[in-house]
Order: structure tokens, then sequence, then C-alpha cells
């Protein structure tokens, strides 16, 4: 933080200290401020613990509920003041007893009383103006509410983004405007606003365990949000990490993991399938007379081939550094084998345009594929199917490449 930031938190702070005690006047009898500051004493700190921190840069800071806007009004500004005090202080003294304490938050706690104090004081004001006149209008109280929370947001929004403005945190003015504005939801406003209110009527009456219950209420509500959005973000992580162990990153397609994951779960089934083994002709030579990286682009561009002729059944695996593995299902086997020699006349027809000593080239290149057909049942596995539809690929590579070799298992007859 730069000293200019820190100036103004400074100014921030006197600032509200001056309304403050302007505008302060002690009107309610001083148990009953006792018993309120307690209670909200206890249950912002506890609150604290949920809340939501969003970070800029260096600058962190929290979306928490504030329950200020109703002491304000219910004890006047003085008796913001000192609950903001005991309240920031308690914060900040648990962190440093923590040691999660950042090394300018004494800072902040200053900074925090006066963003708080301030606007709240400012809501306050506008509450003694405005309230007998929004009391003969229907839900005329709620409406206000809604209102003083807009303007209470409106205005440490406004501290904030001066702060990150001066610090450098938000660069240009449009960036500061949107921070303002786009920070806050009506769905916080609304919540701020409505328990505010709540709690209001409820302590101008007196009504203390229902404003206890209150409190307890909203911190369950959070608490079980916060929870639920821990565990759906640690689901969101896991199955991330799921997909980077099953994905080859060449290509983008699935990898030889999650082909045995796949291959696990079909030998549950009784599919009729076809696996077609599929390796690009000569390889080595592609990688000899180029380089690698040139290799590299013929192997996607291999696999953006098969992959565009399968439907959404359909298996695709990289089984192997230019090996791919085909799971062909839903499917006769006349149609598979003819859907294999359409990916044999793609690969054949379409050049792959490299990028070699800085010059565009074209590169032609052929693939052999072994398909083996069969239904899969308790005596024959799918892991055996692949063996087979790996000697068939075999025997193609031997009968001079460019081919494909076919056998379907359930005539128990020679296609080839
Ligand atoms: P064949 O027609 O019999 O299949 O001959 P081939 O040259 O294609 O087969 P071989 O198995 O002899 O060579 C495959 C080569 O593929 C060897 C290996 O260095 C290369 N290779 C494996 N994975 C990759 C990769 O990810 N990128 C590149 N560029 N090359 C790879
Ligand atoms: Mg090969
Ligand atoms: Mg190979």
């Amino acid at each position: 933080m730069t000293l200019k930031a820190r100036l103004f938190d400074f100014l921030l702070f006197f600032t509200s200290l001056a309304v403050a005690f302007s505008l302060g006047h002690f009107t309610i009898d001083p148990t009953t401020f006792v018993i309120a500051l307690l209670l909200y004493w206890v249950f912002s700190s506890l609150y604290y613990q949920l809340r939501i921190i969003s970070k800029k840069n260096n600058t962190s800071f929290d979306y928490g509920i504030s329950y200020s806007l109703s002491f304000a009004i219910f004890t006047g500004t003085l008796g913001l003041l000192l609950f903001e005090t005991i309240y920031r202080f308690t914060v900040y003294l648990t962190k440093r007893w923590k040691n999660t304490a950042d090394p300018g938050e004494l800072l902040d706690v200053f900074y925090n009383i006066g963003s708080f104090v301030l606007s709240n004081s400012i809501s306050y004001y506008l509450f003694t103006l405005l309230h007998p006149g929004f009391q003969h209008i229907p839900f005329g109280f709620w409406i206000l509410m809604i209102f003083l929370v807009c303007v209470s947001s409106f205005l440490t929004g406004t501290f904030l983004a001066i702060v990150l403005y001066i610090s450098g945190d938000i660069k240009s003015r449009s960036e500061t405007i949107e921070f303002i504005f786009k920070t806050r939801s009506f769905m916080d406003i609304g919540k701020v606003a409505f328990t505010n209110g709540l709690l209001l009527l409820l302590l101008e009456e007196g009504k203390w365990e229902m404003i206890i219950s209150l409190f307890i209420l909203n911190y369950l509500v959070n608490r079980s949000f916060v929870f639920k959005s821990h565990s759906i973000q640690n689901k969101i992580e896991r199955d991330k990490f799921e997909q980077m162990a099953y994905t080859d990153f060449l290509t983008g397609i699935a990898n030889r993991a999650y082909m045995d994951k796949k291959m696990a779960e079909l030998n549950q089934s009784n599919e009729t399938i076809a696996i077609v083994v599929a390796d690009i002709d000569k390889f080595k030579r592609i990688n000899d007379n180029y380089n690698h990286a040139v290799g590299d682009r013929v192997i996607q561009h291999f696999s953006t081939i098969l992959k565009s002729r399968l439907n959404y059944d359909d298996y695709l695996f990289r089984s192997g550094g230019e090996e791919f593995t085909l799971f062909l299902r839903n499917r006769s086997f006349e149609t598979s084998v003819a859907l294999i020699e359409t990916i044999s006349q793609d690969v054949m027809s379409n050049m792959v345009t490299v990028e070699h000593h800085s010059e565009s080239i074209p590169i032609s290149y052929t693939a052999s594929f072994g398909l083996y057909f069969l239904k899969l049942n308790d005596d024959v596995s799918i892991g055996k199917g692949y063996v087979y539809a790996d000697q068939l690929l075999l025997q193609s590579k031997e009968l001079g490449r460019n081919k494909i070799t076919v056998k379907n298992a359930i005539l128990k007859t020679d296609n080839q």
C-alpha cells in the first residue's frame, strides 16, 4: 500500500469520527444498548468466519453480510462507532492470534471502521430524514431499507475503489466505476436490507429471542451455503483432474488409461462391437525427414480425421504414439468396415500442411487398420478382442501397409 492510500485510510477514519460525533447522541437506555452491542458483537464475529473473500491483486476484501445499518439506526452513530471499533479489533486480534493477519492489517482496521461508520452514519441520517415520509406508503419501511443499503454499499464500494485506484490495483477510471457498480449484486443488497430491517423492528420491540434466532438462522443458512459451495468446488476440481488424467495432451482425445477404464466397463455388457486399431504407416520416417514437431502435427491431423467420422456412442483413444484404437458401437459389421474404408480414403486424400524451416509444406501419409468384430460375453473379453485387432493390423502392415484387415468373429469366417 502506498503512503497516499494510507493517508486516505486515516482521512476516512477521522472523517467518520467527526461525522459520528456530530450526528451522535444516545437515545436508548444503557442496558438495552449493552445487550444489543453484545449480541451484534458476538454474531458479527461469528459471521466473519464465513465471509467470502475476493482478491484483487494485493488487496483482499470481503463481502460478508454487515449488520451495521440496523445497529446504527437503533443506537445512533456513536453506538455504531463503538460497535465497529470493538468488532473490527476483535477480527484483527483473532487473526493475530491465529497468525493469519497480513502485515498491514492494523491499518486496514482503521480503514474498515472509517468506511463502515461513515457510510452507515450517512444512512442513519437519511433514515431519520426519510422515515416519516416512507411510513405512509405500503412497504415503505422495506423500500427505505433497500434504498439505504444501496446508499451505504455504494459508499463503501466507492471508498474501496478509491483505495484500489490510489494504490494502483485498479488502473483506469472506467475500471473504478465498473468496480463500484458491479461488485455487489441485487441479491447481496436484498439480503442485507431484509436482515437489517427485521433486526431493527425486533430491536425496537425488545424481542431478544427472535433477534438471536434470526442471527442463528442467518448463520446456518450461510454456513450451509459456504459448505455446499466448497463441496461443489471440490467436485469440480476433482472432475477436472480426472478429465486431465484421462486426456491425451497432444490430441485432446482420451488416452490409454481411459481406454482401460472403458474396456473394464464394456466387459460388463453384452454388446456387439467393432474394435479397430489404426496406425500411421512409416511414421518414423516423418519424424526423421522433418522433425518431432512435424510428427506431432501429423498425429493431430490423423486424430482429427478419425474423430470427425465417429458417432457420439463410439470411442476413440490414443492407445500409443501414432496408434489409435476405436470402439465402434451400434453398427453392423458391414457399416463398420465401410466407415473404416471412408476414413482410410480421408487420410489418403487429405494432405496435412506443416510448418518446416519457416515454410508451409503439404505432407501426405497413409494408415493401416485392423478391425475385429465381436459380441462381448463371458468367454470373450474386450481385451482379447483388442489383441486380435492388433494382430489384424500387423497383417495390414505385412501386406504392404495402407490396408484394412478385418475379421467378423460372429460369423467365424475371414473377410480380407
Ligand atoms: P509402421 O508403418 O510399421 O507403423 O512404422 P512406423 O515408423 O510408423 O512405426 P514405428 O513403431 O517404428 O515408429 C513409431 C515412431 O513414432 C517411433 C516414435 O519415436 C514415434 N512417436 C511416438 N510417439 C510420438 C509422438 O508423440 N510424437 C512424435 N512426433 N513421434 C512419436
Ligand atoms: Mg506406425
Ligand atoms: Mg505404431
